[in-house]
């Protein structure tokens, strides 16, 4: 790839993030490729034109949003096929996080366009990264349905789920989703609210569903600005089993069946190993 400006190169798309509130959280890096590329792409050039005044960067923009993102995909990526090199930016934080961009990034791909991501501010990595949750495995659900039934249906769909649910929610539906949470996932799981991270009145708020139903209701700034919602994971199958009386299970288990078929059913019912069972299970039948 030929390199003809210090640092950026031509003929690549760059996929720039930019903060989620503070402005010092855009990177070097961000600055140093808004400045060299030759055209930026903003989900809303209004917006993003504020930041490059404030980074003092002039660059020619085009808008690239949800809705013309079709249509303007094609021309950009012509643009970038004659030599050009351009950056998408959106409104905050990481393009194609719950953003627009999708489009235009597979499509570049499709056509042999590089396509470099510039990493930085991302709420939803931001808000795990403190919630004190599990994030070894995350599931990222996006904004659920606005509406109330289908809500419930996403969340009911995500229930069992073990991994940690991460949301984003908008302040007029955060109440009506966390009662919804209560309802599909149950009063007492635990759930971190990430409220307008990286400004002046972040706040995390953790409790079970049912908690912070009553903080939302009695606090009413606590329901303003933007927010992240965490839920902790359904407790696994081997969790699940850990509060069921596997002994008694297994002395019923080997009543009626050989030690081995009793192992293997009760590694099936509980999640836990069939050779640890096994060991158990003869205990049982030898009567120790
Ligand atoms: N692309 C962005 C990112 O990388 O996080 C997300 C864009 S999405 C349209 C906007 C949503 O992200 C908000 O409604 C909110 O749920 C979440 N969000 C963005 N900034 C946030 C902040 N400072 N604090 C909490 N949540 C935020």
């Amino acid at each position: 790839m030929e390199s003809t400006r210090e640092g950026s190169q031509v003929g690549v798309l760059y996929i720039v993030a930019t903060p989620i509130g503070n402005l010092d959280d855009i990177t070097e890096r961000a600055c140093r490729v808004l400045t060299e590329v030759d055209v930026i792409a903003a989900e809303d050039t209004r917006h993003s034109g504020r930041l490059l005044q404030h980074l003092g960067i002039q660059k020619p923009m085009i808008s690239l949003h949800e809705h013309n993102e079709r249509n303007r995909a094609d021309a950009l990526l012509r643009r970038i096929e004659a030599g050009e090199s351009a950056a998408l930016v959106s409104d905050a934080g990481t393009p194609l996080i719950s953003d627009p961009g999708f489009v235009v990034v597979r499509e570049a791909r499709a056509r042999g366009v590089r396509v470099v991501p510039v990493p930085g501010a991302c709420a939803l990595v931001a808000a795990l990264s403190a919630a004190g949750l599990p994030t070894d495995r995350f599931l990222f659900a996006g904004f659920v349905p606005a509406k109330s039934g289908a809500r419930r249906a996403a969340l009911q769909a995500l229930a069992q789920e073990t991994a940690t649910l991460v949301f984003y929610e908008s302040p007029h539906r955060i109440r009506d989703m966390i009662a919804d949470i209560a309802g599909e996932m149950g009063d007492n799981r635990e759930v971190v609210i990430a409220r307008e991270l990286t400004k002046t009145f972040e706040t995390f708020y953790s409790g079970t569903a049912a908690e912070l139903m009553a903080v939302l209701a009695d606090d009413g700034n606590a329901s303003r600005g933007e927010f992240v919602v965490m839920v902790r994971g359904a407790p696994s199958r081997a969790q699940q089993a850990a509060g069921l009386d596997v002994d008694r299970m297994l002395s019923l288990l080997v009543a009626e069946l050989p030690v081995k078929q009793a192992a293997k059913i009760g590694a099936e019912l509980t999640g836990l190993s069939r050779n640890e069972l096994y060991q158990r299970a003869l205990a049982f039948k030898s009567g120790r």
